[in-house]
C-alpha cells in the first residue's frame, strides 16, 4: 500500500468534527480563528461549510444564537481557548436565557496541564466555568467520541426547552487520527432531536373548560410560540376562538400586527381587565410584571391562567397556573383548536368591541404624534420612516436594541410575518445588534434592518467590518442623540469630564461603514431617512445611516425607569 493510500484511509479530529456537524445538517459556523481552532475554520471552509469570522467572539456567539432561533437548528459559535471562550460565554448564557438553541465550541488547553494548574497557554477549566451558564456541557477527549459529543450537544440544544450547550475540544483532539471508515461509523445522525410532545387529554379539557367560561379572555404569545413554528395553528386558535391576543416583542408578526384581534394598542387595558389569560410560549417574568400587581389589575379581582409550555417546571413560577398544558406548542394549540370544534362560541362581543374602541382611540393619538415633524427629528418622527419601510418590505428582518430606541420601535413599527423581529430578549441585553444582523442576513438571505440606539450600537459596532467583508444586505440605522438615554446630562461635580451618559457630540457613525467600503449616510429628516433606507434595501449594500435625533429626546432607562434606583434624580 502506498503512503498516499494509507493517508487517505485515515481521518483526524478536525475532519470528524466537520463531518459530524455536516451529517446533522449544520452548514454554517460563526467564530473567530486562533489557537487551537484556526485550522478547523480553514478545513471547514474547504469542506464546503460557510465560516463567518467575526472581530469579537461575543458577536459570533450572538450570531449563533440568532441563527438557532431563526433556523431551529443549533447555531454554532467556534472560539479559541480561555479569553475567546469567555467572550463567547455571554452569548451562550444569553441564548440559554432566551431558549435559543446554540452550541459554543471552544478549543481548550491540555487537560493534564490544566488540571495540575501548571500554567498552560490560555489555561482555564472551561468546562467547569461553562456548566452553570448553559443547558449542558460536554468535553471530548478521543477522536472516536466526537460523533457522540456532537450528537449529545445537538440533542441537548434542541430537545425540550431549547438552549445553549458548551462543547469543549482540547487542542490535542484535532490531530488525533483514526481509520476513516471507523471514523465515519462513529458519527451519529441525530434522529428527531425535538420530537412532538403531546399534551395530556385531561389537561386540554381543563384548559378548554376555563376558556369556555371566560368573559374577558386574552391570548399572550411569546417568542416560544414564534420559535415553535406553529404559525397556522396559532392563527387558527385566535380566529376560531375570536380571542384578542397580545404578542411579546419577538412574537410580533406571528400574526400580522394589523390583525383585527391584536390588542397591542390596548395593552395596559387588556392586561388589567382580562379574566382568563392563555400564555403560549411566554414566561411570567419581569417583562410581564411577574403576572402580578397593578399591571395585571390586582385590584379588579383574581385572574386565571392557562399556560402552554414545553418545560413543566415553568408552571407556577410566579403565580398559580389554573390549567397547565405541557407539550410542544404546535401539538398543544392544535389540541385546543380541535377541542373547540366548529361550534365554539366566539369571545364575548362587548369585550372584543371595548378593546377595538380603545385601540382606535390610542392609534388616533399615536398617528398625530407620528405625523409631527420636529427638527431635529425625535424618536417618533424617525420611526415613522422606519415603519413605512418595514411595511413595504415585510420579509426584511428587523433587529432592534437600545433603551428608548427599543421601546419606541417595538410599539411603533408593525411586523407582518413570523420570526422577523430579533431584539434584546429576556435579559434586555445590549450588544446583540451586529451579531444578530449578520446571522439574519446569512441564514435568511433577506435584507436586514438594524434599528440601534447610539449606545447599544457601540457594543458591537466593530462588526460593521464583518458586514462589509461578507457584503451583507444590512442597513444599520443609528439613532444618534449623543448619549445613553439622552445627550444632555451634565457632570454634577462641575468638573471637565462629560457626564457618564454623554458621548462625543455630533459623532460621525456613518464613517465607520465608509471606512470598510460600505455606504454611510447622514439623515436629518424622516424623508432623508426613508430615502436612505429604501436605497439601502434596493442596493443590498452594507449601509449605516446616522439618524440625527434631538439630544433632549428620550427618557431615563426608557420604559424600565422603575428598575433604576433613583432614575437620575439629583
Ligand atoms: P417572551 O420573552 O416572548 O415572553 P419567553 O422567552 O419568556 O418568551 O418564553 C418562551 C417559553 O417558550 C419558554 O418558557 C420555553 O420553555 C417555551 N418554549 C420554547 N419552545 C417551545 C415549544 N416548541 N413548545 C412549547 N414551549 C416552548
Amino acid at each position: 500500500m502506498s503512503q498516499d493510500t494509507q493517508a487517505s484511509e485515515m481521518t483526524d479530529g478536525f475532519h470528524l468534527v466537520i463531518d459530524a456537524l455536516k451529517l446533522n445538517g449544520i452548514d454554517t459556523i460563526f467564530g473567530l480563528p486562533g489557537i487551537p481552532i484556526t485550522d478547523l475554520t480553514r478545513k471547514a471552509q474547504a469542506e464546503g461549510m460557510r465560516v463567518i469570522s467575526f472581530r469579537h467572539e461575543q458577536h459570533a456567539g450572538n450570531a449563533a444564537a440568532a441563527a438557532g432561533f431563526l433556523t431551529a437548528k443549533p447555531g454554532i459559535c467556534l472560539t479559541v481557548s480561555a479569553p475567546g471562550f469567555l467572550n463567547g460565554l455571554t452569548a451562550l448564557a444569553n441564548a440559554t436565557t432566551n431558549c435559543f438553541p446554540m452550541i459554543l465550541i471552544s478549543g481548550s488547553s491540555e487537560r493534564e496541564v490544566v488540571d495540575l494548574q501548571q500554567g498552560d497557554y490560555e489555561e482555564m477549566d472551561q468546562l467547569a466555568i461553562a456548566k452553570p451558564l448553559c443547558k449542558a456541557a460536554f468535553r471530548v477527549l478521543h477522536a472516536q467520541d466526537i460523533g457522540v459529543g456532537v450528537a449529545r450537544a445537538i440533542r441537548s440544544a434542541l430537545s425540550g426547552r431549547p438552549g445553549g450547550v458548551y462543547l469543549d475540544l482540547p487542542a490535542k483532539l484535532f490531530s488525533q487520527t483514526m481509520p476513516a471508515e471507523a471514523g465515519q461509523r462513529s458519527l451519529i445522525k441525530v434522529v428527531e432531536p425535538a420530537p412532538r410532545q403531546l399534551p395530556a387529554p385531561e389537561s386540554v379539557a381543563r384548559a378548554l373548560d376555563l376558556l369556555r367560561t371566560a368573559k374577558r379572555p386574552l391570548i399572550l404569545l411569546g417568542k416560544g410560540a414564534a420559535y415553535a413554528r406553529a404559525d397556522e395553528a396559532v392563527r387558527a386558535l385566535v380566529e376560531t376562538s375570536g380571542i384578542p391576543y397580545l404578542p411579546m416583542s419577538m412574537a410580533k408578526g406571528l400574526l400580522p400586527d394589523t390583525h383585527e384581534l391584536s390588542a397591542s394598542a390596548a395593552r395596559s387595558y387588556v392586561l388589567a381587565e382580562a379574566d382568563v389569560v392563555l400564555l403560549v410560549g411566554a414566561r411570567l417574568n419581569w417583562l410581564l410584571s411577574h403576572g402580578k400587581g397593578k399591571t395585571w389589575g390586582a385590584d379588579k379581582g383574581a385572574k386565571q391562567f392557562i399556560q402552554i409550555d414545553i418545560a413543566p417546571t415553568e408552571i407556577d413560577s410566579n403565580v398559580a397556573i389554573a390549567a397547565p398544558l405541557i407539550g410542544d406548542i404546535g401539538s398543544c394549540v392544535a389540541a385546543l383548536v380541535q377541542g373547540m370544534g366548529s361550534s365554539w362560541p366566539k369571545a364575548p362581543a362587548d369585550w372584543v368591541g371595548g378593546i377595538a374602541d380603545r385601540k382606535d382611540k390610542n392609534q388616533t393619538k399615536m398617528a398625530a404624534t407620528l405625523a409631527a415633524n420636529p427638527s431635529p427629528m425625535n424618536f417618533h418622527s424617525a420611526l415613522r420612516a422606519v415603519r413605512d419601510i418595514v411595511k413595504a418590505h415585510p420579509d426584511a428582518v428587523l433587529v432592534n436594541e437600545g433603551a428608548n430606541t427599543l421601546d419606541f420601535t417595538r410599539s411603533i413599527v408593525d411586523m407582518y410575518k413570523p420570526r422577523k423581529r430579533l431584539d434584546v430578549g429576556t435579559w434586555g441585553i445590549m450588544g446583540i445588534g451586529m451579531g444578530f444582523s449578520v446571522a439574519a442576513a446569512v441564514v435568511t438571505g433577506q435584507p436586514v434592518i438594524a434599528i440601534e440606539g447610539d449606545s447599544a450600537f457601540g457594543f458591537s459596532g466593530m462588526e460593521v467590518e464583518t458586514i462589509c467583508r461578507y457584503n451583507l444586505p444590512v442597513c444599520v440605522v443609528v439613532f444618534n442623540n449623543n448619549g445613553v438615554y439622552r445627550g444632555t446630562d451634565v457632570n454634577m461635580s462641575g468638573g471637565t469630564d462629560v457626564a457618564p451618559t454623554v458621548f462625543v457630540k455630533g459623532a460621525r457613525y456613518e464613517m465607520m461603514m465608509q471606512a470598510f467600503g460600505g455606504v454611510g449616510v447622514v439623515a436629518h429628516t424622516p424623508d432623508e431617512l426613508h430615502a436612505a433606507m429604501a436605497e439601502a434595501i434596493a442596493s443590498g449594500r452594507p449601509t449605516l445611516i446616522n439618524a440625527i435625533i434631538d439630544e433632549t429626546a428620550g427618557t431615563e432607562s426608557g420604559r424600565i425607569t422603575s428598575l433604576n434606583p433613583t432614575a437620575g434624580k439629583k
